[in-house]
């Protein structure tokens, strides 16, 4: 089968990869219907985040289970199916708590290449959602949105304790932080500001239910969330970026009592003691548990209430993988859809 590799920052090549065979009775090997890149691929495309070369690329899919392993109970082969990036039992302790993302036994999508024909998924039973039916394929970018940058800009929202009379402020404007615009709106937030200076990027936020924009960055930025939420700053921020300027950006827009609920993947990011001290938010995010869920997002996608796929503004073949990490490092694309 083929396959995106990275073998050093900037060189991702599509190559002939072994096709992946059941390796645990609780495994399922999917035909992948789409694939994307994340901004996540883009740190060791950057060069800022060594991988062990050649490392295999993608942990966003969606597709028709071709085979499953013998335990393999609730999965059924020609089923449509959609998997968080990371594979968990959903049995543990901290899978029912609903951290599926910490799961006892969880194993990194990433690692297997999701940017492929065939996927291997570990704890097919845990891991993965069906769909009603198989889908229209104009839902089938909705459906792989699901996978990750919905799921973790939901869970952003949520994370910041997103709801009705909540004024919601999001720092990036990448597909994450568009889609934790979205889920503030299917939440309830009353008032929803969003943080970019991209006129494209603007627009879909807006369609999103952004309610205000604000183009300022660090400082400017929070000031500019001062000034519209009364001096206090917005209850709940999403950080949907990594870095240490947008986690201060959002602690210093949160008000005293207010929730941050952080979902970029932090570099370098070291928060001050004291500032924190001071403070007075609550902080909690990390790496998103989108099977937590993955069977509502797929319910109002199915049912049209939501339309999270047009944050896919760029759809190549999967052999053109390069092309993709290449406009969305120019950030030319918000999101590259990749079609085995
Ligand atoms: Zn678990």
């Amino acid at each position: 089968m083929n396959g995106a590799v990275m073998y050093a920052p900037g060189d991702v090549r599509v190559e002939e990869r072994p096709d992946p065979e059941i390796s645990a009775p609780t495994d399922a090997i999917i035909r992948v219907s789409a694939a994307c890149v994340c901004g996540s691929d883009l740190w060791p495309y950057r060069g800022v985040e060594e991988l062990e070369w050649p490392a295999p690329m993608g942990h966003e899919y969606a597709g028709i289970v071709e085979e499953v392993g013998s335990e393999v109970e609730t999965i059924r082969t020609g089923q449509f199916v959609v998997g968080s990036f990371w594979a968990s039992d959903n049995t543990c302790e901290l899978c029912r708590a609903g951290y599926q993302s910490a799961c006892l036994n969880r194993v990194p999508m990433g690692a297997l290449g999701a940017q492929a024909e065939l996927l291997r998924v570990p704890f097919a039973d845990g891991t993965l959602v069906a769909t009603p039916d198989l889908p229209p394929e104009d839902l089938i970018p909705s459906l792989l949105s699901a996978s990750d940058v919905l799921g973790t800009g939901w869970f952003g929202a949520v994370a910041a304790q997103t709801g009705p009379g909540r004024t919601v402020a999001v720092v990036g404007d990448g597909a994450v932080g568009l889609h934790a615009v979205l889920a503030a709106k299917q939440l309830g937030a009353e008032r929803i500001i969003a943080m970019s200076r991209h006129e494209s990027r603007q627009r879909l936020a807006r369609e999103y239910g952004a309610t205000d924009i604000v183009e300022e960055r660090g400082e400017d930025g929070v000031a500019k969330i001062k000034e519209l939420t009364s001096g206090l700053g917005a209850h709940s921020v999403v950080e949907a970026v990594g870095t240490q300027e947008s986690m201060l950006q959002a602690i210093r827009s949160t008000r005293p009592g207010g929730d941050v609920g952080f979902v970029g993947v932090g570099h370098d990011v070291a928060i001050p003691g004291m500032e924190m001290f001071w403070s007075l938010v609550h902080l909690h995010g990390g790496p998103a548990p989108v099977r937590q869920f993955l069977p509502e997002l797929i319910d109002l996608i199915w049912k049209r209430e939501i339309e999270p796929g047009n944050v896919f503004d760029l759809e190549l073949p999967l052999r053109q993988a390069a092309e993709g990490y290449e406009a969305m490092d120019q950030r030319r694309a918000i999101k590259p859809l990749l079609r085995p």
